[in-house]
């Protein structure tokens, strides 16, 4: 059931990104593309802070090697894996390989180790009442054989998730800079994702009954299910938390520092669409009413308006971006199983990437969690665990999608309030392929 949501998500991003035309490479381009993929990791940075500090998912058991039986991989192996997976040596291979570096026991013979160590014996003995020695013993307290690990690179199954986005990310690029040349490609990538996007709708008149099963068998699963609502109760609350930091403090000091103009008296403007958004949780049905909202209370150009707010709803989703690296976190910490420095930064990698790739409708960013949870071996079942709670952290995400969006539009009409001064040609409607 994953491998359509994974390829769909890569050929959304690819056809997204090939739709910015040549015209888009203008400065007005340049600077929204660049301050909205910003954004996005800033939100997924808060995210995982949020996520690291109240730790929904309950006290890690850290895993030692005695434990595991495996070593604990270094935060170098982990960082070099990450540069392999960016860049996999063949495509096809990497649906269904990654990278990942093997750890090898090295046994030192009991040869080596007699050689290398002092053996050490302790004699001692037990006396009777007169002195004399009835017993003795002798421990041998030499210290056991050393194991080694060697790291060596290897192959684990699994799909290169990360190799794929990026190689998606720079061919869209590349089709959007061919012009129309690249159109025949660029055709036949949104095709094939419309296509599959069609056989997930029939499928999804069907999650209702798979996921009640689903959420059972885990139930089952449980030694102590209070606990996991326990759980669940304080993940909802660590997204939340995340999205006011990142909607209510960043995105506004941020559109307050580069315009010096009051971001309260904005927001205000724009409040229509962010209850919109609620209501609907779909920032592409909220967008008529943000681009009315900016034009008329916020008096934002609208040509500017009308470039930046359709790029905006197709790759700028900083609520759902900062929810997807939240919930891989939690789904790992529910698992007890401890991240490394390199898996880390592959999520918030991957979740900027999937949030670029989530269309702008209900729920779209639970589809592209797969991408995200699958780039670190995470179990993409555990989903269902959060599924019962996304109605709601749906609504709030997109909130903070919608009004990412229109302070962008805020801030880009400050900075490039120079040549937009005179009324000329509109900036082409772009990009509203999702
Ligand atoms: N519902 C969100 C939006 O429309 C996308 C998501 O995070 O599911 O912006």
């Amino acid at each position: 059931m994953s491998r359509p949501f994974e390829r769909s998500s890569c050929d959304s991003l690819m056809s997204g990104l090939a739709a910015l035309d040549a015209k888009t490479s203008s400065r007005l381009g340049i600077i929204t593309v660049t301050y909205y993929l910003w954004t996005t990791f800033v939100a997924v940075i808060v995210g995982i802070i949020m996520v690291s500090i109240i730790h929904p998912g309950g006290a890690a058991q850290k895993q030692n090697i005695e434990e595991s039986g495996k070593p604990i991989m270094s935060s170098a192996d982990a960082l070099l894996d990450l540069i392999r997976n960016m860049f996999p040596a063949n495509l096809v291979e990497a649906t269904f390989k990654q990278y990942r570096t093997k750890n090898i026991p090295i046994i030192k013979s009991n040869k080596a180790a007699s050689e290398s160590t002092t053996h050490r014996i302790i004699i001692y003995g037990v006396q009777d009442e007169n002195g004399s020695n009835v017993q003795n013993f002798a421990l041998d307290i030499t210290p056991p054989p050393e194991v080694i690990y060697k790291s060596e690179p290897g192959t684990s199954d699994g799909m290169n998730v990360l190799g794929i986005v990026i190689f998606s990310a720079t061919m869209g690029i590349m089709l959007g800079r061919m012009g129309n040349s690249g159109i025949p490609l660029v055709s036949f990538c949104q095709c094939l994702n419309e296509s599959v996007m069609k056989i997930v709708a029939v499928a999804v008149w069907y999650f209702p009954f798979g996921i009640v099963f689903l959420i059972a068998g885990k139930i089952l699963e449980m030694d102590d299910p209070t606990a996991i609502g326990k759980k669940l109760g304080f993940y909802a609350i660590t997204v939340v938390c995340g999205l006011v930091v990142h909607g209510l403090f960043i995105l506004p000091m941020m559109y307050f520092f580069i315009t010096k103009k009051n971001p309260i008296v904005f927001i205000r403007g724009i409040l229509q669409a962010l209850l919109i958004a609620l209501a609907t949780s779909s920032s592409s049905a909220t967008l008529p009413i943000t681009f009315k909202c900016l034009l008329e209370n916020n008096h934002v150009d609208r040509r500017i308006a009308r470039f930046v707010l359709p790029v905006g709803a197709t790759i700028n989703m900083d609520g759902t971006a900062l929810y997807e690296a939240v919930a891989a976190i939690f789904i790992a910490q529910v698992n007890n199983y401890e991240l490394d420095f390199g898996q880390i930064i592959t999520i918030s990698i991957t979740a900027t990437a999937a949030s670029i790739g989530a269309a702008g409708i209900p729920q779209a960013g639970l589809v592209t969690m797969v991408i995200v949870l699958t780039s670190v071996g995470l179990p993409t079942d555990d989903i269902t665990l959060i599924i019962a709670v996304d109605w709601a952290l749906d609504r709030f995400r997109t909130m903070i999608n919608v009004l990412g969006d229109a302070l962008a539009a805020g801030i880009m009409a400050h900075v490039c309030r120079k040549e937009f001064t005179k009324d000329g040609d509109e900036v082409p409607l772009i990009c509203e392929t999702k």
